[in-house]
């Protein structure tokens, strides 16, 4: 079953609010208190568990002008351009329409340039599964020595179509299937804020 939990009212603002990943978000909680900040991670998992809203999430906990934190302040312009997308220093690419070699060469010639208004530039790239072979091979040079300003964030589905050269650099995280049970606390929860009745049986797929 797959269930974006985060698409009800109100996506996630910090780390701290996203469901059902607790080791997830204890580990980037710990690496982003204690500065040892990976310059690739890699978020595997199903379909709508919250992998790319958390590389979002990410993006923002690391360049959020208060400094790096698990909760970031989400006002600030930094904050609010990686929310609205819009950021320069946070590019998003989708791997599964920008396959090729050439894409990545770009990906190359750019990470020369420091970020412009934070402290990374980060790149956060979907479906990095889809890229050709010759794209990750481009891209392995890339992440094996980064810019120190420069970060990655991959998120996947299909994590065993990703190269073992270019996950042994990253820092890895399985994200879960929610649990049902999480997700019927969830339902009841908003039910309950904004005053709407349910069943219990409501709240179950049957
Ligand atoms: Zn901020």
């Amino acid at each position: 079953m797959e269930f974006e939990v985060t698409a009800s009212r109100k996506r996630p603002q910090s780390l701290m609010e996203l469901s059902g990943q607790d080791f997830v978000v204890a580990t980037l909680k710990n690496s982003i208190e204690s500065g040892r900040i990976a310059h690739a991670y890699l978020f595997s998992g199903p379909r709508g568990v919250g992998k790319t809203s958390s590389a979002r999430i990410l993006a923002r906990s690391l360049n959020c002008e208060e400094g790096a934190s698990i909760t970031p302040c989400g006002v600030c312009s930094n904050c609010k351009e990686i929310a609205r997308g819009n950021s320069m220093d946070v590019i998003e690419i989708d791997g599964a329409s920008n396959t090729g070699v050439n894409d990545i060469r770009e990906i190359k010639d750019e990470v020369l340039f420091g970020p412009g208004s934070s402290r990374y530039k980060i790149y956060i790239i979907d479906e990095v599964h889809m890229l050709s072979n010759s794209a990750f091979n481009a891209l392995l040079k890339t992440i094996e020595e980064p810019p120190p300003y420069i970060i990655f964030i991959f998120a996947t589905t299909e994590i065993h179509k990703v190269p073992a050269t270019i996950r042994s650099r990253c820092q890895q995280f399985n994200f879960r299937l929610v649990e049902l049970g999480e997700i019927k606390r969830l339902l009841a929860n908003v039910c309950d804020e904004i005053a709407v009745k349910y069943d219990e049986d409501a709240l179950s797929f049957k």
